[in-house]
């Protein structure tokens, strides 16, 4: 048998290095046994779905040092690699799961489902689909289709007995099947659920294993159910323990930066984070931190992965980041510098900005420091020109923080309009309401235009710096960021 394993991102938004992790980990299986890695794109969710989340998340993987034998932009013999360009192949798969009455299809509008977990809410049972659909007889189904009538399509789940799955890291797992819900497997656009597709494409594509992040365990028991009905072996599954803050929580943008843009930007070394991630949760037999990704590659197994969560450590990182610059020859660290920031792309982004304001090229270096590099450190004295309390600055920052965390796209207009309505609803001066913005992103009160500087520095970088004028601020407590919470969404709710 082949090897064979993925990655199946989905193309919603900032590269994030929990894809980049999971994706080093099956990328070195791979090739550890001599197999094949592939791309594949899970977008599926239409709305959500961009083709530049999809590039960024392939440039950034390319950027680590991951390469994939068969893939969307390289194609292969199992493609397409988009699911999006696969809905053929899961209609075809829905409709042998109906006819060998493994599948269903229902046509329940989602009031009365709400209704349906209102009443098992209520009754404190666990919240399902009631099987409401499940005897309709082929006919009326036929006609009610013919009517136009929406619908999606369900599995069916035994009524009673355990799921009994088999996870290559954590061995056993059961799973009553009264846990478990009739899964939509075809929305009502047509479009396969993630369950679906994954489980189709995991066998067409031949996969042999797939090493996913632990956040799927749950739904294991749908996909071996779904094994069982099409008659397909299951290829070997193992979930991978999530990253996770120094703190222990789940990896999340609002305490880390998570985009691997960021990294990149940031000025860290493609194989540096490749070698970071590789030790979350896994360790060299020697116990060796610094090791190359063929060196992974060849070491690589999955026994000496721990299942307690890894925890990504920017601190650690640095340091190991450190450790490989100073390492290198001149000449090698003169092309990192190079590759970095003074790439032409980069330096097109910023010739627009500083050009017309400089009258020696001496005067660059000062306008740029904030953009290329970090800015000075904040204190509450930073904020001193402000005509407004400090309170007020936390609510400003807070709220823009909420706000942020909502734009999908980081273009320097919709920036500006995303602050200038909100100093509306707040009811502050834009002047005044951008100043701690303003303080928070270049750290002077002379910069470079704000939302041009946004835009080149990029959301994560924006959202560290904001967090770190919150704490330079005297930082937000529990109780205070409830408050904030609170008062953000009435803000919201009066502004629709
Ligand atoms: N699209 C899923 C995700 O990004 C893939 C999960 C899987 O590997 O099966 O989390």
């Amino acid at each position: 048998m082949t090897v064979r394993t993925r990655i199946a991102p989905s193309p919603t938004g900032d590269p994030h290095v929990g894809t980049a992790y999971i994706a080093l980990f099956n990328w070195a299986f791979a090739k550890h046994a001599g197999g094949e890695f592939l791309l594949r794109i899970e977008d599926t969710d239409a709305a959500r779905s961009t083709p530049e989340s999809e590039a960024a998340i392939l440039d950034s993987l390319r950027w680590l040092g991951v390469t994939w034998n068969e893939g969307p932009d390289i194609g292969g013999p199992h493609g397409p690699y988009r699911q999006s360009e696969r809905q053929a192949i899961y209609s075809e798969h829905a409709d042998k799961l109906i006819s060998d009455d493994h599948a269903f299809v229902c046509f329940c509008t989602s009031e009365r489902l709400d209704e349906v977990r209102r009443e098992q809410q209520s009754a404190g049972q666990q919240t399902k689909y009631d099987g409401h659909c499940i005897g309709l007889a082929k006919d009326e189904v036929a006609a009610q289709i013919a009517a136009g009538t929406p619908h999606v399509v369900r599995m069916k789940v035994p009524e009673e007995g355990e799921c009994v799955c088999s996870d290559a890291l954590r061995g056993e797992i059961r799973i009553p099947y009264a846990q478990i819900d009739m899964q939509v497997l075809i929305k009502s656009d047509g479009m396969p659920t993630y369950h679906l597709a994954v489980v189709v494409d995991d066998h067409l594509m031949q996969i042999s294993h797939v090493l996913r992040g632990e956040e799927w365990i749950n739904s294991m028991p749908k996909h071996q159910l779904l094994y069982e009905y099409f008659g397909w072996d299951m290829p070997v599954h193992a979930h991978l323990p999530l990253l996770r803050n120094p703190d222990k929580s789940k990896l999340s943008k609002r305490k880390n930066p998570t985009s691997i843009s960021y990294y990149r930007d940031s000025g860290y070394l493609g194989e540096v984070l490749a070698n970071y991630l590789a030790m979350m949760g896994w360790s060299m037999p020697d116990e060796r931190e610094q090791f190359s990704m063929t060196e992974f590659a060849e070491q690589f197994s999955l026994d000496r992965i721990s299942l307690g969560g890894p925890i990504f450590d920017v601190e650690k990182l640095n340091w190991l980041n450190g450790q490989y610059l100073r390492a290198m020859t001149p000449n090698a660290f003169m092309d990192a510098i190079a590759e970095w920031a003074l790439n032409r792309d980069r330096l097109a982004q910023l010739v627009p900005l500083i050009q017309e304001r400089t009258e020696r090229l001496a005067d660059i270096a000062p306008q740029v420091e904030y953009l290329l590099g970090d800015r000075i450190p904040l204190t509450e004295s930073s904020f001193a020109d402000s005509k407004l309390e400090t309170d007020q600055l936390l609510a400003i920052l807070h709220h823009i923080g909420r706000r942020f965390d909502e734009q999908r796209s980081w273009q320097r207009d919709e920036l500006y309009q995303v602050c200038k309505s909100l100093a509306d609803d707040m009811e502050i001066k834009l002047r005044d309401f951008l100043y701690p913005l303003f303080i928070g992103v270049s750290g002077r009160t002379v910069s470079l235009p704000l939302f041009d500087s946004m835009e080149f520095l990029g959301p994560d970088v924006c959202r560290v710096r904001l967090r770190e004028a919150i704490e330079a601020l005297g930082g937000i407590s529990k109780k205070l960021g409830k408050r904030l919470d609170k008062a953000f969404d009435q803000l919201d709710r009066a502004a629709q």
